[in-house]
């Protein structure tokens, strides 16, 4: 039928793509994509070939009219890079103006890095929110986690490698004592998931190079964590004693 569909794609593992994602895509008219060259490999690996036309943060408000005028008679389909649409990507402004015209939306779920972490991390996941990418100016960053301080919930956050010490240490700073878990390359070949306090954490990621690939944050709530084994306060005055002078 003719519409909006929205199709989540895989994060790294192909294998991810489902059955009906992949039937959407081979159906479509149109598939708006973020980047043709990304989307142009997912196709080949489905043995597919549809027209593309670029949706992305440059060109939206320019192209979105004429997307939303097809689906009235034409299948049309919005993929990101990688991932679910609209999940600090973009989308929700055709989604909101094709509905106010009158069309079907639809969407075909699937792979997601927040939620993916989410299911790695081990903390709790009953309550979360989820801050995307945070700014990257510190000024600003300190500000966005002072915001959610007092936030009881799991926090749920995207990072690039580059940047990923520099986060870590503003959470610590602003967040206090927490678990935490930094998940990366979740589904591909080097996927970790690296637990510890957020200043263990901090501490490590500001030794260590910059770790490759994509990163997702995720961010215990507040006030929640297990009290200090023996062993780890023993570690900890260990440790405080090697810096004595
Ligand atoms: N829409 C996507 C989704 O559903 O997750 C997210 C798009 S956002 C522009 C890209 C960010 O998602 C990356 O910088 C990284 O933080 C995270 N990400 C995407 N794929 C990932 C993966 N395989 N492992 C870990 N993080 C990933």
């Amino acid at each position: 039928a003719p519409g909006l569909y929205i199709v989540a794609t895989p994060i790294g593992n192909l294998g991810d793509l489902s059955p009906r994602a992949a039937a959407i895509l081979a159906a479509a008219d149109v598939i708006a994509v973020e980047d043709s060259r990304v989307t142009a490999g997912l196709l080949r690996h489905i043995g597919v070939k549809r027209p593309m036309t670029p949706y992305h943060d440059h060109n939206a408000e320019h192209v979105r009219p004429g997307l939303v005028a097809r689906m009235g008679s034409e299948v049309v389909a919005l993929v990101s890079d990688a991932g679910t649409p609209l999940i600090s990507d973009p989308g929700y402004k055709l989604v909101r103006d094709a509905r106010a015209a009158g069309h079907m939306v639809t969407t075909i779920p699937g792979p997601c890095a927040a939620v993916s972490a989410l299911t790695l991390a081990g903390l709790p996941t009953d309550r979360f929110f989820f801050l995307g990418f945070l700014p990257a100016k510190a000024k600003a960053r300190g500000d966005s986690i002072a915001e959610v301080a007092g936030v009881r919930a799991t926090l749920v956050l995207y990072e690039s490698g580059q940047r990923l010490a520099a986060l870590l240490a503003a959470l610590a700073q602003g967040l206090g004592t927490r678990e935490a878990a930094v998940t990366r390359e979740i589904t591909k070949k080097f996927e970790e998931c690296v637990t510890g306090t957020l200043d263990g954490l901090a501490r490590h990621y500001a030794e260590a190079p910059p770790p490759k690939g994509e990163i997702v944050v995720v961010v215990g709530p507040p006030g929640e964590a297990p009290p200090a084994s023996e062993a780890d306060t023993d570690a900890a005055l260990a440790e405080a004693l090697t810096r004595l002078p």
